[in-house]
């Protein structure tokens, strides 16, 4: 087994400099050499885990195959190295707080006082170390937030130990700061990194890489005083200037030095270059696509584009599967909820997406773009909520179903989307009964779910057994599948076990899809869904017509 080595990536100055994708893209880099890697992300909130959040404070919740409801720093983890993360890969001050409490409770301490140092270290270092798997080259762990913050110490308190542990043959520490250019000076300010780097020092961790953050080249003398100030080799302040596409890191930061500034430490540099290829594909039709189609995303949370970042990026890989670039118009929900709003912003897009989401506001809204997109054959694809939505919406005015709902809205006569202990007994699934706490009540993971031979869906996945992930917690209730299909809605996907609907497709339409599950959380850049590329596909025929 080769011994795995550990780099820590820590931030400074501010919040926002795509640590995550820094991260992703040095393990994307190391990958391109031949190594194997783990990225993980050690988050010092205290929720147990961002199940409970709203997207508006971290963003969206990316769920793993193995059903963890992670921070979506984990998405661009999997987009940029193809590793599936796992509930191992993501920790929060709360899940450490509640492990420890319950060992307290059990008195496995045998009656220690328990304390931040050793007892929260620990568990943390154990998380760090934990579980890797087989043969795991390199593990990277992203710190959240920044250093300095309260909640943080205990993890950089870990880290430093891990480096006294590991040794600098086994670990290292990569710092991520912003290099400010002030107008009126006519300088790029090294002052608030130097500050940075001296607070991570205050508490004994020494960076060895600094990944500068700028929107211009650092000159030289900067590089040389940063590097003088802050204790590292001059190749060690690596330039990571603003790209024009996140796609176009991982090549930008090898032209800068990352991955060589890294193997060096670990005396590995005789290890031979990337191969940047598949990289350089994507970046190419990134940069030289074919035409654009416009998609509106009718959602709730149009203005914190990060609530729908796994969406918006399987939408530009289904751009990629067709060599276009792909506008996503984001459309507010909530101000088509009033029947009288016009829905004319809809008439210029060639495609609209119903993302998923939960409660009622908004959500008259997103039934009325269903209809919309129903009637006017406009390609329309609904996520879960979307999916869930678009049914109501096609009982309603399709199977004529007037008081056709979802309980999601409250107690219903005709829950076409409910609860499955609604209208069904011996549920051994999860299900939420209104005392239950709220966190972790869902259907969350790979679920398998089998498609009707001959469907459109069976031929876009070209198979019939597929594996997707869910986060949900309601279902489209299979009694209603009779009428719904007496009226143009094809139930193309079920659970294995028949009971549960998991896509429908509208037979009298180029292509209006839902699906119960999440598609997008398996998008690859390298390996578009194939339900986005269809999609988009879609789209691009749809917008030839206009
Ligand atoms: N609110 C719906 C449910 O809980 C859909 C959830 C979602 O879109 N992720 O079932």
């Amino acid at each position: 087994m080769s011994m795995t080595r550990y780099i820590f990536i820590t931030g400074g100055v501010v919040s926002s400099l795509g640590k995550g994708i820094a991260s992703a893209a040095l393990a994307s880099l190391l990958q391109a050499r031949g190594f194997t890697v783990r990225l993980r992300k050690l988050d010092p909130y205290l929720n147990v885990d961002p199940g409970t959040m709203s997207p508006r404070q971290h963003g969206e919740v990316y769920v793993t195959d193995d059903g963890a409801e992670t921070d979506l720093d984990l998405g661009h983890y999997e987009r940029f190295t193809g590793v599936s993360a796992r509930q191992s890969d993501n920790i929060t001050t709360g899940r450490i707080y509640s492990t420890i409490i319950e060992k307290e409770r059990r008195g496995d301490y045998l009656g220690a006082t328990i304390q931040v140092i050793p007892h929260v270290t620990n568990e943390i270092k154990d998380f760090v170390l934990s579980d890797a798997g087989e043969n795991v080259d390199f593990v990277l762990c992203e710190i959240g937030g920044t250093v300095g913050d309260i909640e943080g110490l205990p993890f950089f308190e870990a880290i430093r130990q891990l480096g006294q542990e590991l040794g600098s043959e086994r670990s290292c520490f990569i710092h991520l700061t912003l290099l400010p250019y002030i107008p009126a000076a006519g300088e790029m300010k090294t002052k608030p990194t130097q500050h940075s780097v001296k607070e991570l020092r205050s508490i004994g961790i020494q960076p060895q890489v600094l990944l500068c953050r700028c929107d211009r080249p650092i000159p030289e003398t900067e590089k040389a005083k940063i590097a003088s100030f802050c204790n590292v080799r001059p190749s060690s302040v690596i330039e990571a200037r603003d790209v024009g596409h996140i796609y176009d890191v991982p090549a930008a930061y090898h032209q800068e030095g990352l991955d060589d500034e890294v193997l060096w430490h670990f005396r590995m540099e005789g290890t031979p270059q990337p191969d940047l290829s598949r990289w350089e594909r994507i970046a190419h039709t990134v940069h030289n696509p074919d035409g654009e189609v416009c998609i509106g995303l009718v959602g709730k949370y149009v203005d914190v584009p990060d609530a729908y970042k796994s969406v918006s990026e399987a939408l530009v890989h289904g751009g990629l599967a067709n060599n276009v670039r792909v506008r996503v118009q984001m459309i507010d929900s909530e101000a088509f909820d009033d029947d009288t709003a016009p829905l004319d912003i809809l008439e210029g897009v060639n495609g609209i997406i119903l993302p998923g989401g939960f409660g009622e506001r908004g959500a008259r809204g997103k039934m009325r773009a269903a209809r919309f997109a129903r009637e006017r054959k406009i390609p329309c694809f609904g996520i879960c909520y979307g999916m869930q939505l678009a049914v109501v919406e096609a009982a309603r005015h399709l199977a004529g179903i007037d008081s056709a709902t979802t309980s999601e809205f409250g107690p219903a006569d005709d829950p076409v989307v409910g609860l499955m202990s609604e209208w069904t007994k011996g549920n051994e699934r999860v299900t939420r009964d209104q005392t239950a706490d709220m966190g972790g009540t869902m259907r969350l993971g790979a679920y398998p779910a089998r498609l009707k031979a001959g469907s459109k869906v069976a031929e876009i996945y070209g198979s019939l057994n597929i594996s997707e992930r869910h986060r949900h917690r309601y279902e489209v209730n299979a009694n209603f599948i009779g009428p719904l299909e007496d009226n143009g809605v094809i139930f193309s996907g079920m659970s294995p076990d028949g009971k549960l609907p998991e896509i429908i497709e509208l037979s009298d339409h180029p292509w209006f899809i839902g699906v119960q599950y999440h598609p997008e959380l398996k998008s690859r850049p390298f390996e578009p869904h194939p339900l986005f590329a269809s999609f988009i596909g879609a789209a691009l025929t749809q917008s030839r017509l206009v």
